[in-house]
């Protein structure tokens, strides 16, 4: 049987603990998790491609079954293009079900064969997202809790001129 591999596609400016959470579980259900990065020109981001990237791979370093890779250009085409029969995405909200589910109606005409797996965020992380954790950056304030630890201090490094 060939291995269920699942993209779980995203900004992630930064990555956080909802981000996260939603790809731990999601190696209870597939073999291989692929985290990503999508490059979008239009998007303008608090952290450049590199260090989203980078603090990705930092958090995931023991976990091979999780990897980070860049794209450009339709989801759907990447995951044909690695393998990937699946694409994660993490629900909080109701707003956030009508966004996906749009954008779902039209992979599934691009792309019948690639299905969308959500995960719903546990009480724990559902409150936090990439823009409210950028909120609390640009307003220097305490990252504990939404952030993985080792990116925490990274980002304080980066934006607050700290360097532990
Ligand atoms: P995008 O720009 O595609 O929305 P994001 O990096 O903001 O990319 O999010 C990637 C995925 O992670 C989305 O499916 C989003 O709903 C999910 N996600 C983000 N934060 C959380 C959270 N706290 N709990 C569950 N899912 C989350």
């Amino acid at each position: 049987m060939s291995p269920r591999v699942a993209l779980f596609p995203g900004t992630f400016d930064p990555i956080t603990y909802g981000h996260t959470e939603i790809i731990e579980r999601a190696l209870a259900l597939f073999d291989r998790v692929v985290i990503g990065v999508g490059i979008n020109s239009q998007k303008q981001t608090m952290f450049t491609l590199e260090q989203r990237v980078r603090w990705i791979g930092l958090h995931f370093k023991n976990e091979p079954r999780v990897s980070v890779e860049t794209f450009t250009g339709l989801t759907v085409n990447y995951a044909r293009q690695i393998g990937a029969r699946y694409l994660l995405r993490g629900l909080r909200s109701a707003p956030d079900f009508e966004y996906e589910k749009n954008i779902d109606l039209l992979n599934q005409h691009l792309s019948p064969e690639v299905d969308t797996v959500y995960l719903i965020a546990t009480p724990a992380t559902h409150h936090i997202s990439s823009t409210l954790v950028r909120e609390v950056i640009r307003f220097k304030g305490n990252l504990d809790g939404l952030v993985p630890d080792a990116i925490m201090a990274e980002i304080y490094a980066d934006r607050l001129g700290a360097t532990s």
